[in-house]
């Protein structure tokens, strides 16, 4: 009885040499798969000079401009980025406490579900300030 007889337990058939090739072969396939998988996601990830400060969202939305107050969709809304110059805001009424505001808790500024494409800052208001649930 040879030591490789002792680990293999009876009626355990072992792959041929050729079969043990073709695995190997696939699971090098697989493996440079993967690797190009985590290159191809490492090169579309920002740079680390690039990522957010823990202050803001730190998502992709977070990479977009804040929205000035002079852009045609921030005055159809009446958006102001101080609430306190906010004409017919209630008191205490901001972007950060709006059911709209996608902005993480604590975060300067965030998305806003009906200004897609910008961000809005905590501390503004619009006309379409809505309460949270
Ligand atoms: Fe701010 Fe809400 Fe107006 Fe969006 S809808 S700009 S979050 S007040």
């Amino acid at each position: 009885m040879s030591s490789t007889d002792e680990l293999i337990p009876d009626g355990v058939a072992l792959p041929s040499r050729r079969e043990l090739l073709r695995r190997l072969g696939t699971c090098a396939l697989l493996g440079a798969a993967v690797a190009a998988g985590g290159s191809r996601a490492r090169a579309a990830a920002p740079p680390a000079s690039h990522t957010a400060t823990p202050s803001t969202t730190p998502s992709a939305a977070s990479q977009a401009s804040l929205l000035s107050e002079e852009d045609p969709a921030a005055k159809a809304v009446r958006y102001v980025a101080d609430a306190a110059r906010a004409k017919g805001a209630n008191p205490g009424s901001t972007c950060a406490n709006c059911a709209l505001y996608q902005g993480k808790y604590g975060s300067r500024e965030g998305p806003c579900q009906i200004l897609p494409g910008v961000q809005v800052a905590a501390a503004g208001w619009c006309a379409s300030w809505a309460p949270q649930m």
